[in-house]
Formats: C-alpha cells, sequence, structure tokens
C-alpha cells in the first residue's frame, strides 16, 4: 500500500461556477451586456488538465490531478493562483478564473484571469513530495505560464516555496532567468516588499472605508474572522491595529471566542509554533465555524473558503458589514437574503484584491529589476484599493445595485470595452 492517502473528495458543496455565472448574468443584465459580449465573456479561454504521475517518498508512483482555466487575456497576461486542495475541481477553478479577471478590472490593473488547481492534501505530503508535485505540474505548464502570458501566484494550501519552486523549474525549461513569471516569491528570489500582508491589508482598507459610508467608528466595533492563514490573521491584524475588537477567528481545528477581544499578536505566535493551526487555543472558549459566522458582531470577515455563507444561514447572520476575504465565501444563493436584511457586502473581486495588486507590482518591480520600498508598496496598494471601493460605490448608485453586483458592472463593463476595441475573428 502507497504511504500517500488521498482523503475522501469533499461532498456536498455547491458549485462556485453556478455561483459566480448567477451573479455575471444579473450585472450584465442590468449593465445591458448584448448577448454576443455575454456569451464571449462567459466561458473560458482555455482550459488545460493534466494528469501528474509523481513518484511518492515510499517509491510507489500516485497520480495527481492538475488544472490551469486562462478565462481571460484581455486586459493583459493572465493572473491567478495555484491553489492545492482536495476541493479542487475543474469547475472551482473556472469560477476562480473568472473572479481573477473581474477583480483585475475592478482594481484597474493590466491583466486577465487564469487559475489553477492541483487535487492533492498538502497536509499529508512531505516537502519532497509537494516540491517533486510542483516541478511535474510546471513542467507540464511550460508552454501556458510566461511573463507575458500567465503568471501564477500562491492561493490556499501553495506559499512562497511553491512559487520558488516553479520559478526555477520554469526558468531551467526556457532557460533563461524568469522570476517575472510567478509572483508570490520569497524576497530574496525578486518578491516584493508587502506582498504577504497585501491580501489583508486590502481587506482592512475596503473595510475601513465600507466603515466610513456606515458612520461606523472602528473602536467601537466587534468583528469575527473566519480562517486563519495569510488572509485571516493579517486581515485580523491589521483590523485590530484599527481599533476593531476580533471577539473570534477559527481555522480547520474551530472556532475560538472571547468577548473581551483577542489578542491578535498571541494568536499568530501561538500557531508558528503550533504546525500552523490554532487547536488548543486556550485564549477562548471553543465554537463551531457555524457558530462563528452567526455571533452577534458588527464586522465579519469570512477568509478561508467558498460557501460558508449559504441559504442554510444567512437568516441567522447579524454582522453588519461582511468583508470577503475569502474567494466566493456567500453563496448565490444566499445574496438576496442578505440583501434583505440590509448588510453590506463588500464582495471578493473588490476586498481581497489588494493581493493581486502587489503581485502585479512584484512583476512590474522584476520587469525593472529595481525594487521598491514597503512603504510605497503599502502606500500604492492603499490608494488603488481605496480608488476601487470609489468607484464601486458609485456604480451601485448609479444601477441602484448592491456592491457585490455593481462591482461585477464595473469589471464587465472594462472586460467588455477592451475586447470590443480589440475586436475577434
Ligand atoms: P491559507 O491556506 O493560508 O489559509 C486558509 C485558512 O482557512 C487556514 O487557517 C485553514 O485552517 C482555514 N480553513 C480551511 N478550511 C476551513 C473550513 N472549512 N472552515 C474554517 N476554516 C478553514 O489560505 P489563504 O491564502 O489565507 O486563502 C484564504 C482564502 O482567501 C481563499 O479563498 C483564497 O482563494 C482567498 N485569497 C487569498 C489570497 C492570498 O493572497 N493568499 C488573495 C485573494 C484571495
Amino acid at each position: 500500500m502507497a504511504r500517500y492517502k488521498e482523503p475522501a473528495p469533499i461532498k456536498d458543496h455547491l458549485n462556485p461556477l453556478d455561483s459566480m455565472m448567477e451573479r455575471f448574468s444579473e450585472a450584465a443584465q442590468k449593465l445591458g451586456l448584448d448577448e454576443s459580449m455575454y456569451n464571449a465573456l462567459k466561458s473560458p479561454e482555455k482550459t488545460v488538465a493534466v494528469s501528474l504521475p509523481v513518484t511518492m517518498d515510499d517509491g510507489k508512483i500516485h497520480v495527481f490531478e492538475g488544472y490551469r482555466v486562462v478565462h481571460s487575456a484581455n486586459l493583459g497576461p493572465s493572473k491567478g493562483g495555484i491553489r492545492y486542495s482536495m476541493s479542487v475541481t475543474l469547475d472551482e477553478v473556472k469560477a476562480l478564473a473568472a473572479w481573477m479577471t473581474w477583480k483585475c478590472a475592478v482594481v484597474g490593473i493590466p491583466y486577465g484571469g487564469a487559475k489553477g488547481g492541483i487535487k492533492c492534501e498538502p497536509r499529508n505530503m512531505s516537502a519532497g513530495e509537494l516540491e517533486r508535485l510542483t516541478r511535474a505540474y510546471t513542467c507540464a505548464m511550460a508552454d501556458v505560464f510566461g511573463p507575458e502570458k500567465d503568471i501564477p501566484a500562491p492561493d490556499m494550501g501553495t506559499n512562497q516555496q511553491t512559487m520558488a519552486w516553479i520559478m526555477d523549474e520554469y526558468s531551467k525549461i526556457k532557460g533563461v532567468s524568469s522570476p517575472a513569471v510567478v509572483t508570490g516569491k520569497p524576497l530574496v528570489l525578486g518578491g516584493s516588499l508587502g506582498r504577504i500582508e497585501a491580501t489583508g491589508r486590502g481587506v482592512m482598507v475596503s473595510a475601513r472605508s465600507a466603515m466610513g459610508k456606515l458612520k461606523m467608528n472602528p473602536s467601537k466595533v466587534s468583528a469575527a474572522v473566519q480562517g486563519f492563514g495569510n488572509v485571516g490573521s493579517i486581515s485580523a491584524k491589521l483590523l485590530e491595529q484599527q481599533g476593531v475588537k476580533i471577539v473570534a477567528i477559527s481555522d480547520i481545528s474551530g472556532g475560538y471566542y472571547n468577548p473581551k477581544g483577542i489578542d491578535i499578536e498571541e494568536a499568530i505566535n501561538y500557531t508558528t509554533t503550533n504546525k500552523g493551526t490554532l487547536e488548543g487555543f486556550e485564549k477562548a472558549d471553543k465554537i463551531s465555524n457555524e457558530e462563528l459566522l452567526e455571533l452577534d458582531v458588527e464586522v465579519l470577515v469570512p477568509a478561508a473558503m467558498e460557501d460558508q455563507i449559504t441559504v442554510k444561514n444567512a437568516d441567522r447572520i447579524k454582522a453588519k458589514l461582511i468583508v470577503e476575504g475569502a474567494n466566493g465565501p456567500t453563496a448565490s444563493n444566499a445574496d438576496q437574503i442578505l440583501n434583505d436584511k440590509g448588510i453590506m457586502i463588500i464582495p471578493d473581486i473588490l476586498a481581497n484584491a489588494g493581493g493581486v495588486t502587489v503581485s502585479y507590482f512584484e512583476w512590474v518591480q522584476n520587469r525593472l529589476g529595481y525594487f521598491w520600498t514597503e512603504e510605497r508598496v503599502n502606500r500604492r496598494a492603499d490608494r488603488i484599493m481605496k480608488q476601487a471601493f470609489e468607484s464601486v460605490y458609485e456604480a451601485s448608485i448609479k444601477y441602484n445595485v448592491n456592491m457585490r453586483i455593481a462591482a461585477y458592472i464595473v469589471a464587465i463593463d472594462k472586460v467588455a470595452k477592451t475586447m470590443e476595441l480589440r475586436g475577434t475573428f
């Protein structure tokens, strides 16, 4: 028997592609997008599926499924992370790729959208197995990737080390040093200062902008954050620095609730010495991830994964502001219920766009061969995030729609205009 045991695929999972398409269709209708353009924008430009035989540590070969979907390369080279998770399916990757197109368009950076994924459980794999899998995937995608074509980045289950392997393998295959082929690299390999914190920072900046519109005073509000990885932990830390009381945090091990507030720095330190998890964190009461979402807080930041707020629990959400750190945390079937409750949602394609914005800065710096200070990175990223928030807010008033549909409207309008100008066959 092979040592690597693949866990059972995650079932009972709503389809994020359906959620993406429903919002896309609604926004296209409000925008009055013509049918032929609608059809052109709904289908991904390129879908690549590969089987990756990898020798595991016990000498046995395991075959992994890998995908890369380029949804659109209209605004520029396609950009999007690579996810290592058992929940990866082609439909999930297609949805995430389209979200990248809309996200880059909302913040006005010159990229199209793509996403990649490998169905695997990285926590059950050794560093050697992960490296061989990553190199096999890069080799299979060598003609898809490219600094002027398609630029991957980290996502769930991948990190700076994964990006370093991709950069190295791609550079070897092409015979040139090519740091700009991926972003989210370690600093010594051409990464950007501020990239690790960028997504969480953008979540904080969006939350601040929204609080301003809702006349909420940050030092008088409490928040719950679901997910305590890159996005969740940094969002929590930076919101706390703004005076927000973080009363609940969570990860795959469950939720942790303390009505007096959780010291986020302490929780982060705890996870770094506890194999990256909050398991056993004693400064708060244990609750479930489902309970966390329904807490009586002003601000909720889902920063773990898709479909956490659905028709099943939307009615019980008490927050007045939801800032989507994760991609697709709200299923489309929950939108109407949350709308009717008057909850303001800062959608994923706006709220978590700080990451891709600083990825763009990393790519710019790689091509310049000149590196910026962290202060410059943060200042420019904050400005882009604030401008994007305002343009979406204005569209929500102009079209009389919620912030999610407004963000799609801003994005679809931009991509459609570009496509029209560039023309088709
Ligand atoms: P990560 O792997 O660093 O962290 C994910 C966190 O979610 C971990 O704490 C994990 O334990 C937790 N988690 C996983 N399953 C869970 C569940 N069922 N319930 C509760 N918690 C669970 O990933 P990340 O980079 O922080 O990404 C989180 C989300 O943000 C994803 O949807 C990702 O696509 C999105 N995102 C990430 C970035 C980025 O720059 N990292 C940018 C934009 C969007």
